[in-house]
């Protein structure tokens, strides 16, 4: 009985520190994932919901757009690195974004290529490419071949898919 008892104890203790990775929960863009880490995050509904402030959900688990000027990262000058608010991937640098004028984060090339998926998208009769996380499957905004050298793209992206991380 004692050593079924301290099998027990065993298990709940392991499911416990199993749960804790793949959970986040505490609040608003705090999350437990290791940003390293490639295997896809799978999320309800509801769960992204408790995550996320209500404009981080429609822009990422939508396909939203927020209003160009008003997102936190379009004139954000500083050194560093930009994750998915959702799951915490590496996604752009501060070392490739640039001046677009469009009132949108931009940058001309990903952080790391496999982590930044391109989809069609059709939408409203115009064919665009949507750029999503590869781990998540966030939107992330639109990629646009105007961008300048050395790639000419313009990775157009909502603020409110990001989370910056100071160098
Ligand atoms: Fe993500």
């Amino acid at each position: 009985m004692k050593n079924l008892l301290i099998v027990f104890g065993v298990l709940a203790i392991a499911m416990s520190a199993c749960s804790s990775n793949l959970t986040s929960s505490t609040g608003a863009n705090s999350f437990e994932f290791d940003p390293t880490d490639t295997m896809k995050v799978v999320k309800t509904e509801k769960e992204w919901r408790a995550q996320l402030t209500h404009e981080q959900y429609e822009v990422t688990r939508e396909a939203g757009t927020e209003r160009a000027f008003t997102g936190e990262y379009w004139d954000n000058k500083e050194k560093g690195s930009y994750h998915c608010v959702c799951c915490d991937l590496e996604l752009f640098t501060s070392g490739t974004k640039f001046k677009s004028g469009t009132g949108w984060p931009s940058f001309y090339e990903p952080a790391i290529a496999q982590n930044v998926g391109e989809l069609v998208d059709n939408k409203y009769g115009w064919n665009r490419t949507e750029v999503v996380c590869t781990r998540c499957d966030a939107h992330l905004g639109h990629m646009f071949d105007d961008g300048p050298e050395p790639t000419g793209l313009r990775y157009c992206i909502n603020s409110a898919s990001l989370k910056f991380k100071k160098d």
